[in-house]
């Protein structure tokens, strides 16, 4: 049975590859949008960094610190230390995609503040789901080995808390991209038309999460198809 799950079979092909291929996809355009709007300075003329930190302040968040990170795309809110960390092409630049992605980022900020129940519930199950990730190959193929199936079955389950992790990723990402957005455009720091195009690097960013999400399932269904049903055989 090792060979299936290491080698090229069936499930390979018509799962695996094309959620490869999506991500892959989703990686570029996230890349190229971004890179095509961080060419483009807004108008206003605010960097990141100092959006940010106005978007904090007019919610009560003045405690809540910005810093620079190294790195391509590495910006993300740290809820434990309460820190937006923003990457050098965002921290002091004052492009659309800057913008953007510093509002987004300041987005997880105030979704922490408020107890946003998705952050909440993804924060809470982090240590089930890395536990999980690590458990659940080494549980199926022992169970495999043993030709018992319950501890495949449980380490089909714990491969599957990933996915319930990255569905609930979605409304996360999803609803910081539209806090930022919805204050850019009313509070005017973007007219219409720099809306569009931070809704745009956005939009190519949550699709990443989507691809993730279905490689998981891809990668759920393979497992089941190659070692849910064996008491069958
Ligand atoms: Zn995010």
């Amino acid at each position: 049975m090792f060979r299936y799950y290491y080698g090229f079979d069936i499930y390979y092909l018509v799962l695996i590859l094309p959620a490869m291929l999506l991500g892959l996809w989703a990686q570029a355009r996230v890349n190229s949008t971004f890179n095509r709007y961080s060419h483009v300075r807004c108008r206003q003329g605010y960097t990141g960094s100092q959006i940010a930190r106005r978007i904090l302040d007019a919610n009560g968040l003045t405690d809540v610190r910005i810093e620079g990170i190294r790195g391509n795309l590495t910006d993300h809110y740290d809820p434990t230390a309460r820190v937006v960390r923003l990457s050098d092409s965002v921290y002091d630049s004052p492009s659309i995609a800057a913008i953007g992605v510093a509002a987004h980022e300041v987005g997880h900020a105030i979704q922490h503040a408020n107890s946003y129940a998705p952050l909440t519930i993804r924060n809470a199950i982090i240590p089930v789901t890395n536990i999980g990730s690590k458990l659940s190959i080494p549980l199926i193929l022992l169970g495999v080995v043993m030709s018992f199936q319950p501890l495949v079955t449980v380490g089909i389950v714990a491969f599957s808390l990933m996915a319930v992790f990255q569905l609930i990723t979605l409304p996360v990402e999803f609803n910081a991209s539209s806090r930022a957005l919805a204050t850019l455009n009313g509070e005017h720091y973007l007219d219409e038309e720099e809306v569009y195009g931070a809704r745009k690097v956005l939009s190519a960013a949550a699709l990443t999460y989507v691809a993730a999400l279905v490689m998981s399932l891809a990668q759920l269904m393979r497992l089941v198809a190659l070692f849910g049903n064996r008491d069958r055989d």
